[in-house]
């Protein structure tokens, strides 16, 4: 069943939006009637698959404006605000989705592994996060009246609780990311901007291509998920929206797992 959400006239930035989750986040919300800036890598295929979306935001109607940037570093989060700024004067949304693995050994793992995790994952995110406050604290005149002052969600992972043995840095990255959304959700919530997670079980998306893409790695991934389905990104994209929306206007400092029961321990069943 489509939960329908109103989030026209805003102004939703969403980090990664070329790909998988971001993409249909960015889908979602500006078929919500959100205006979208759709951020992508800065290089030339990121940059292909970024029009595509706007693209495709524009036929439907909607409006939306790609914008590059590496989000680990300062000056591109800069730049990236500005984009939104010249295009749409405000900022009103921000989701922090873009997020990357190095899966290694703990042994084999390089620095190189480690930070590349962590500056995406949780430097990225505390980055853009930083920006959005300022553009909500900056803006001229009230985001809405009765609603919120503005909204950042992170796109955390089922891995901010389960531990992931080869992806040590992926969940030391996402625990990082659920405390740093609480703590942010409990220093700005008198400011009147909320701030939440959003943490996804298996999606079928490029970046575990692995777990799900043959007979065999799909079936035994199957076993980790009570309800039976790998996750579309449209189930997470449409968990964003509600987020989004000032239907959740007392909601703040929450994680929202969508993993189709994947951190109820189903090993379980049966068991102990
Ligand atoms: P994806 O690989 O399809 O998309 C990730 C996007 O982030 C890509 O567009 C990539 O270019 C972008 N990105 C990576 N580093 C970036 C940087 N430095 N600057 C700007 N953009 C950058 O994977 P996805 O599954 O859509 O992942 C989206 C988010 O969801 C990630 O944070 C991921 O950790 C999280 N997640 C995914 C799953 C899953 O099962 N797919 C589960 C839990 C959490």
């Amino acid at each position: 069943m489509r939960h329908a959400v109103d989030l026209s006239g805003r102004v939703a930035i969403v980090t990664g939006a070329n790909s998988g989750i971001g993409r249909s986040i960015a889908l979602e919300m500006a078929a919500a009637g959100a205006r979208v800036v759709v951020n992508h890598r800065p290089n030339e295929d990121a940059e292909r698959r970024g029009a595509d979306v706007v693209q495709a935001i524009l036929r439907a109607g909607g409006q939306a404006v790609t914008a590059a940037a590496d989000i680990s570093r300062e000056e591109d989060v800069e730049g990236l605000f500005r984009v939104a700024l010249d295009h749409f004067q405000n900022v009103d949304i921000l989701v922090n989705n873009a997020g990357i693995e190095r899966p290694a050994a703990i042994q084999d793992m390089t620095l190189a592994q480690w930070q590349a995790v962590i500056d995406t994952n949780l430097t990225g995110q505390f980055l853009c996060a930083r920006a959005a406050v300022r553009a909500f604290l900056n803006r001229a005149s009230p985001a809405s009246a009765d609603g919120a002052a503005g909204k950042i969600i992170f796109i955390s992972s089922v891995h901010e609780v389960i531990p992931w043995a080869f992806q040590a840095n992926y969940a030391a990255s996402k625990g990082g990311v659920s405390l740093l959304m609480q703590s942010l959700a409990q220093e700005l919530a008198p400011l009147k901007i909320r701030v939440n997670s959003v943490a996804p079980g298996a999606i079928r998306t490029p970046i575990n291509a692995p777990a799900w893409n043959t007979p065999e790695s799909m079936a035994s991934l199957l076993k980790l998920i009570p309800y039976g389905r790998i996750g579309e990104p449209e189930d997470v994209a449409r968990a964003v929206a509600w987020l989004a929306c000032d239907d959740s206007d007392y909601v703040t400092g929450s994680t929202l797992f969508v993993d189709g029961g994947m951190t109820l321990y189903p090993a379980f069943r049966g068991a102990g």
